[in-house]
């Protein structure tokens, strides 16, 4: 199995190789040559595993050039009951990823039991592990370069922290963070973790890695690298759980499912995009946002029109407060027959901060990919947290209540629907407690997270400032 570049300019690589490279050399995110499928035999054999073995199963097909007794003991390394423990009370968390029923034909994911109460766990704790061992492999070392405004920085730290030949330099805006999530990331007192806060808003934070990235000379006597939405690894390890969700919901292969996705840089949703494609019979991808809607108008018109940072509000579902989707490009490089010319033509465009609009034949065809879309507000969030509670005593954080939202609007009583829950509401307090006038319970060792010591260093928006602090750590 090699890996090719969405804009068709790159050498295909091998599973390794991608895993490790960011974007390809010619600016496209690579893909898989073609996907494999699963027959309807396959798919009967996958419902006897657990989430470790199906995990592998889906793995193996995507990965050739790594012994599968090694990827196997990554898999089970990676996929442990002890590390999914924020499970719910009658959920067991050796199933990684439980389903939780609602009512008849509406079901939650829980994806977000992990260490960092979010979904981006599951993906980024296989990259841990993976990282780990190419690293080792190839007798080499990376020092991971990332800017956060929560989620995706404590996720890369929690499952980078004490790893062999790897160390995390995070990026976060100084007093700009929730007080639980700064905890979340500063109270970690391994060595191989540095926090960053640095006196500035996000883009700032996001600016210097781009400058230090661009810095070629310097990025390569470093070893820097990235873990962001694009890589390929967070990807495959995201498709098994739409293969654990289906399984869970049906008994036989002729049942269908709807799954809706809280969606921000459109990684999840690609995910299972993938997975339908191999062969899943996922019958409607719902694509939820919340105020930032430009995916919403995109499914609806067939115009794709990101908006620049200073266009693109702050909501109560900070995740998916994104304007320009960073995996959109594998879904549209699907969608156009992977017709990397074509491709090339319409991000050029995005590529100046320009826009795009299909022409009606590439539109119609987006049906084939069985996808739909929603949009929601504060006031939808508000509603759906408060009606969860009230009618089926689940509290559900603020994304999971975008992807509800969107949910009811095209669910249909014939086929179950599937919801996936990105995070716990235990990250997102102050919007629950003007939901239902109560703030969620913590799990007992998270009661105190608050006060523990921190560890962070201040420094000036100063890309000079970071540069010379990788290099006195390295
Ligand atoms: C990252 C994130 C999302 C968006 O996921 P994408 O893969 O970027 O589409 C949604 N909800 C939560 C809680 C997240 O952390």
């Amino acid at each position: 199995m090699k890996y090719i570049s969405t804009r068709g300019n790159s050498p295909a690589l091998s599973f390794s190789e991608v895993l490790l490279t960011g974007l390809a050399p010619d600016g496209g995110l690579y893909l898989p040559e073609s996907y494999p499928k699963v027959s309807d035999e396959e798919l009967t054999e996958l419902r006897m595993l657990s989430y470790p073995e199906l995990a592998f199963n889906i793995f193996k097909r995507f990965v050739d050039d790594i012994p599968e007794a090694d990827l196997k003991k990554i898999v089970d390394n990676t996929y442990r009951a002890d590390v999914y423990r924020y499970a719910r009370k009658n959920q067991d968390p050796r199933d990684i990823t439980p389903t939780l029923k609602i009512n008849e034909n509406l079901y939650l994911l829980s994806l977000s039991n992990g260490p960092t109460l979010a979904f981006k766990d599951i993906a980024m704790q296989f990259l841990g592990h993976m990282f780990e061992y190419i690293l080792k492999k190839n007798n080499t070392e990376l020092n991971i370069l990332g800017a956060t405004s929560g989620d995706t920085g404590s996720a890369a730290e929690y499952a980078m922290r004490g790893k062999q030949g790897i160390k995390v330099f995070m990026l976060s805006p100084y007093k700009k963070m929730s007080a639980f999530q700064t905890a979340q990331m500063f109270s970690l007192q391994d060595e191989n973790i540095f926090n960053i806060a640095v006196k500035g808003v996000f883009d700032d934070c996001q600016d210097i890695v781009k400058a230090v990235s661009n810095d070629l000379d310097f990025k390569k006597k470093n070893k820097i690298g990235a873990v962001n939405s694009i890589n390929w690894g967070r990807i495959l390890a995201q498709i098994v759980y739409y293969f654990k969700g289906y399984l869970d919901l049906t008994k036989n292969n002729s049942e269908v499912i709807d799954v809706t996705v809280p969606t921000g840089n459109f990684g999840n949703i690609c995910a299972g995009h993938i997975a339908r494609m191999m062969g899943l019979p996922i019958r409607r991808l719902v694509v939820a946002t919340n105020e930032n809607d430009v995916l919403d108008e995109f499914f609806k018109t067939g115009n794709y029109a990101p908006r620049p940072s200073d266009k693109t509000f702050h909501t109560s579902s900070p995740s998916m407060d994104i304007s320009k989707a960073s995996n959109f490009e594998r879904f549209i490089f699907d969608l156009l027959s992977r017709d990397a010319s074509k491709l090339r033509e319409l991000w050029s465009s995005i590529d100046k901060g320009g826009s795009f609009k299909l022409d009606d034949e590439a539109y119609r065809s987006i049906q084939n990919f069985g996808f739909i879309s929603s949009s929601s507000k504060h006031q939808n969030r508000l509603d759906f947290i408060a009606n969860i509670y009230k009618n089926y005593s689940v509290m559900i954080d603020t994304h999971t209540a975008d992807g509800l939202k969107a949910s009811i609007d095209h669910l249909d009583s014939d086929v179950p629907m599937l919801v996936l829950e990105t995070a716990l509401p235990i990250k997102f307090e102050e919007t629950i407690e003007e939901a239902i006038g109560i703030k969620p319970e913590r799990p007992d060792d998270l009661k105190n997270i608050e006060q523990l010591d921190q560890r962070f260093e201040v420094f000036d928006n100063d890309t000079d400032q970071v540069k010379q602090f990788i290099e006195s750590n390295n």
